[in-house]
């Protein structure tokens, strides 16, 4: 049997939800010799980009693809339910991954993503201790972990609330700005997030990608209420801006011939989708603002703005075709328009950018934090209109555009948005709070930072034995 105490980790389909695992699982060899597996569930094959990721992991990370589950009754389902019965579904060759490892290795904990919580029953039952990476923050852990409360107290949808929804420590939440599963409490998602909420209370622990300054009321409130869940902040925890080099050695070297601070970087994560009507009036609100911008286009989607997440988006039409005609042609001094992934966390810390029109994936937001980079707060659907509302209203960091009654933001508002970050005097506000709260994240994954500190605490609990609550 092998001596070295050995971790596995299970994250879900998605990049947004692999990279920061991954990250972690990295961070954690910074404080012990440890040997990690990490195991994948598959609807399809692997995405490249997922694979450049592995494939890069140092020796002591192994990785494992789980056999691709079906989804063939669920074509055309919302990619968030895709996902999460994914996990679901892959329990049986889960269970045989980490029965083969309690058997050979020193297997001291799972680690998995939220979207797999029904795994804890299977390390408990293999008597392993089961712990969640949470990657996004306190404020929708929070909740998250209060839906059965909620649930219990409010008789109506949750739309039809006159009221914003006050938890512990978090700014107010109004109803549309709810997790998308909140939407409509009759559905099989909203259940599921419900059984689901009750089940991840039964882990020994949660780590939140998120550190005091950003979100301090609420991880404190929430230490008090979960006296029996051990909660450690240990972020921000972002992924490595030195892959993908090669595919982006384009828009970097672009980049270079551009002014400090005048690009505004455009990108609504792995997989976020726009309608075709809400694409074209983004390009036209682009050009109208003329500002620099680097935008990553994808193909647009009429029916769910998570379209591209399960799907290799490679294979799409050329989302360049769906642009304004004469667009690029116009813009070609203005801007450059990148098909399908750019390097983000290098563009990012590229010294000419200067904002970031951002979808809020959690991902996205601390990047972003992390190189001290403003944010147009643009959510489209999961968690991220909490996110937005984090951003814009709470840490005063980004600013939000407005819809109009058809529920699309048009040229003109997103021109003034544009220019109100990029040149105005509210965008100067905004930076200087954002290069604040960056010297914050820095100090929390500093050396003795509290992040590192709570990462070092399980480090040694996982070896030894007890720790204390960070
Ligand atoms: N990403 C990237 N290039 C792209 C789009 C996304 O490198 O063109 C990375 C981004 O840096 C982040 C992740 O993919 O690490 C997206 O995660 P996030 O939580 O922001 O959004 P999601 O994809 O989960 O909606």
């Amino acid at each position: 049997m092998e001596q070295k105490p050995h971790i596995a980790i299970l994250p879900c389909p998605g990049m947004g939800h692999l990279i920061p695992l991954v990250e972690f699982a990295k961070l954690l060899l910074l404080h012990h010799d440890f040997h990690i597996t990490c195991i994948i569930p598959t609807i399809g094959s692997p995405s490249e980009a997922m694979k450049e990721v592995l494939q890069a992991l140092p020796t002591s990370i192994d990785h494992v693809f789980l056999p691709p589950v079906s989804m063939e009754d669920l074509k055309g389902a919302n990619p968030g339910l895709q996902i999460e019965l994914t996990m679901t579904r892959s329990l049986p060759s889960l269970r045989d991954v980490l029965t083969s490892l309690v058997a050979t290795t020193q297997l001291v904990a799972l680690v998995i993503d939220p979207f797999g919580v029904d795994a804890l029953d299977v390390a408990k039952e293999l008597n392993v201790s089961p712990y969640i990476f949470y990657p996004t923050n306190a404020m929708v852990l929070s909740l998250v972990l209060n839906l059965p409360k909620l649930d219990e107290t409010v008789s109506c949808e949750y739309r039809d609330l006159p009221e914003p929804v006050k938890l512990p420590g978090c700014i107010p939440i109004r109803s549309r700005d709810l997790i998308d599963p909140m939407q409509d409490r009759t559905s099989e998602w909203y259940k599921m997030w419900l059984l689901r909420a009750k089940q991840m209370r039964l882990a020994e622990g949660i780590f939140i990608n998120t550190f005091m300054e950003l979100d301090g009321n609420a991880i404190t409130a929430l230490e008090e209420e979960t006296k029996n869940l051990s909660l450690y902040t240990i972020g921000p925890i972002i992924q490595n801006g030195s892959s993908n080099p090669v595919e982006g050695s384009d828009c970097l070297r672009w980049l270079n011939n551009q002014p400090s601070g005048s690009v505004l970087f455009v990108c609504f994560g792995s997989g976020a989708t726009l309608s075709y009507d809400q694409m074209n009036e983004l390009a036209l609100g682009l050009e109208l603002s003329k500002q620099k911008f680097l935008w990553v286009v994808r193909s647009p989607n009429n029916e769910l703005a998570n379209a591209a997440y399960l799907v290799d988006q490679t294979l799409d039409n050329n989302p360049l075709d769906f642009l304004p005609k004469g667009f690029i042609e116009r813009t070609k001094e203005q801007g450059l328009v990148l098909p399908y992934w750019a390097p983000q966390v290098q563009v990012l810390s590229h010294g000419s950018t200067g904002g970031f029109l951002s979808h809020c994936g959690w991902n996205s937001t601390l990047e972003s934090i992390m190189h001290g980079i403003p944010i147009i707060a643009w959510p489209l659907f999961a968690e991220q209109r909490m996110n937005a509302v984090l951003l814009t209203e709470g840490l005063k960091v980004a600013l939000r555009p407005k819809a109009n009654e058809k529920g699309l933001v048009d040229r003109e508002e997103i021109a003034k948005v544009i220019k109100g970050l990029m040149i105005g005097e509210e965008g100067k506000k905004v930076h200087n709070r954002m290069k604040d709260l960056k010297i914050a994240a820095d100090k929390a994954v500093s050396p003795n930072g509290s992040s590192t500190m709570a990462l070092a605490n399980i480090a040694s609990h996982w070896i030894n034995g007890p720790d204390f609550r960070t």
